[in-house]
């Protein structure tokens, strides 16, 4: 018997798992349905997750799909949380998982039963309609998410107590109202700052965000219009990410980056020192501050009764009303902080999963890992391994190896590619995902497929590392894989290409067709 707490994106993909491996799982759901950051509430919950209505999600949706199960070919290629709600009630009735989920059941605590070290077992007390419960169960999967309690690091803000004006974390914000004709700050130049900067210009009178760090912009559109992750995480740019010396990487970061627009010239550049920073997703910025709707500030040096000072500005600058985007504080108020420790937003977690110093690994917490890439994948791999390793089919190492690979990571030695980041759980979306996918022997092999089915295996090197690959073969692998993978962009293409004008062809150009087959070559002897 699982307990799988929250049935969020991780939730789902955890019952689905356990079930997938013959596991008896019971998912309590505080809230009245599933869904977790995706299911938007008008009001503001205690302790759940918020959403502003405009959030669009920022992976594609066949790098964010679970991996035997694309969204329908009519969703758009980004999905209004709507559609993303839609999609995750389908895979609910698709899998038949809303008989083991309990809504309207908050887990209140998790404690290690007396006999642990033999039996592995947890004691997990529920409560629904102010009644508690207590069950055992075997195995725990911590799927709460970590967006239901803001970071609001007044501390660091000199002067706050004075000020005037309103302020409020970025998790309250829900419409653009409240900007009416004001002077507005938002400070955190994260994916929720840009956004809601965006939206206040609409009826601010002004708009200023303050950033310390800078951030890499990119936009949902990328290269020739396709979406980013799908031309960014491929196997091939992996390769060679992977691949090149440290200065190499930081030039070719700055170059693709700065495609698009000049970072340095919009005041946005990030820090050298924080190359791994999540990357902002926001088709609208640039064109905001080149129209002058939005202004970039530096940090914050102190905050006056009306006004902002900010760090090597002499000019104040007038302001009405704070958004703090200072993002989110990770906690597991139900777990006994010696099982899941977290210290400055490091949890303390083997593979970003496991606890390493229990006795007994019957506990996982899933969908933790900031990945630079679509989060459902990779929870759902999380789960699939997880389940595999409560099943007893995978093993885990010793304790002083996994605590050694996670005080190594702990360090925070950031490096771009050639890896080794974790600068606060950071790490490789396919890097990630493969190494997953090993351990319960999912991962695809390019070079055996290029034998056996050459397009197949061009198509997964070459192209968007789409999540069905990790279904072609091993346990759990899908039928519907291998025809998912060759037709990903028919499923990108089917919602924009709503007019084809006659007498075009979706055939490549001869040109187009030599220059890959050059390339393939050129790859296959590198080898
Ligand atoms: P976030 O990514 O954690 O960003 C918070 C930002 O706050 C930091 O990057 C930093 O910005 C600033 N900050 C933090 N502590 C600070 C301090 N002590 N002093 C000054 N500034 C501080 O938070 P978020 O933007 O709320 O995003 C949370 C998660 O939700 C992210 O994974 C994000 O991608 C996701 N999200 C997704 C969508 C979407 O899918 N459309 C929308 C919103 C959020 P500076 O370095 O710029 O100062």
């Amino acid at each position: 018997r699982v307990a799988v707490v929250g049935a969020g994106v991780s939730g789902l993909a955890a019952t689905k798992c356990c079930l997938d491996e013959g596991l008896e799982p019971t998912c309590f759901e505080s809230s009245e349905d599933i869904g977790g950051v995706w299911r938007y509430t008008e009001h503001i919950e205690a302790g759940r997750p918020s959403l502003y209505p405009s959030v669009i999600s920022n992976t594609s949706k066949e790098m964010s799909a679970f991996s035997d199960f694309p969204f329908p070919e009519h969703f758009p290629v980004f999905l209004p949380h709507a559609r993303l709600l839609d999609y995750l009630r389908r895979y609910a009735e698709r899998f038949g998982l809303r008989e083991h989920i309990r809504v309207w059941t908050t887990v209140v605590s998790i404690r290690k039963r007396p006999d642990f070290a033999t039996t592995g077992q947890w004691n997990v007390v529920t409560e629904a309609a102010g009644q508690q419960t207590s069950e055992v169960f075997d195995a725990v999967m911590v799927c709460s998410g970590s967006f239901s309690e803001p970071s609001l690091p007044l501390q660091c803000f000199p002067g706050i107590e004075r000020f005037r004006g309103q302020y409020f974390h970025s998790r309250q914000y829900k419409h653009p109202d409240v900007f009416q004709g004001k002077h507005v700050l938002v400070v955190g130049m994260g994916n929720s700052g840009v956004d809601i900067a965006v939206e206040a210009t609409r009826v601010a009178a002004k708009v200023t965000i303050s950033t310390t760090q800078g951030a890499w912009l990119q936009g949902r559109m990328f290269e020739r219009g396709y979406p980013w992750d799908m031309i960014l995480n491929t196997r091939f740019m992996s390769l060679i990410k992977t691949n090149l010396p440290g200065p190499l990487s930081w030039w070719l970061v700055n170059y693709k980056m700065n495609q698009w627009f000049n970072h340095e010239n919009y005041g946005i550049q990030p820090e050298r020192s924080c190359p791994v920073r999540e990357p902002v997703i926001n088709d609208d910025l640039p064109s905001y501050i080149l129209t002058g709707r939005i202004t970039i500030k530096p940090g914050v040096k102190e905050f006056k009764e009306s006004s902002v000072l900010f760090h090597n500005c002499p000019e104040e600058e007038p302001i009405d009303i704070v958004v703090f985007s200072t993002g989110y504080i990770i906690s597991f108020p139900f777990l006994e902080e010696s099982d899941v420790r977290v210290e400055n937003k490091h949890a303390s977690l083997y593979k970003y999963v496991f606890p390493t110093h229990l006795q007994k690994p019957t506990l996982a917490v899933l969908g933790l890992v900031k990945t630079l890439g679509a989060i459902m994948p990779v929870a759902e791999m999380q789960a699939r391994w997880v389940s595999r390793v409560f099943k007893g089919l995978c093993l885990l190492p010793s304790q002083s190896v996994m605590e050694k690979e996670v005080n190594e990571k702990k360090k925070n030695q950031v490096q771009w590619f050639g890896l080794t980041y974790d600068e606060v759980l950071k790490t490789e979306w396919l890097v990630y995902l493969d190494t997953l996918a090993s351990f319960i022997g999912a991962k695809p092999s390019v070079l055996g497929l290029l034998c056996t089915d050459p397009w197949l295996a061009l198509t997964i090197f070459f192209g968007p590392c789409s999540p069905y690959q990790y279904r072609l073969g091993g346990p759990g692998r899908w039928e519907g894989a291998r025809h998912a993978i060759l037709t990903q962009w028919d499923r990108v293409l089917k919602p924009t290409r709503t007019r084809v004008p006659a007498g075009s062809s979706s055939f490549p150009s001869l040109l187009v067709v030599l220059g890959f087959l050059l390339l393939l070559a050129a790859v296959i002897f590198s080898f």
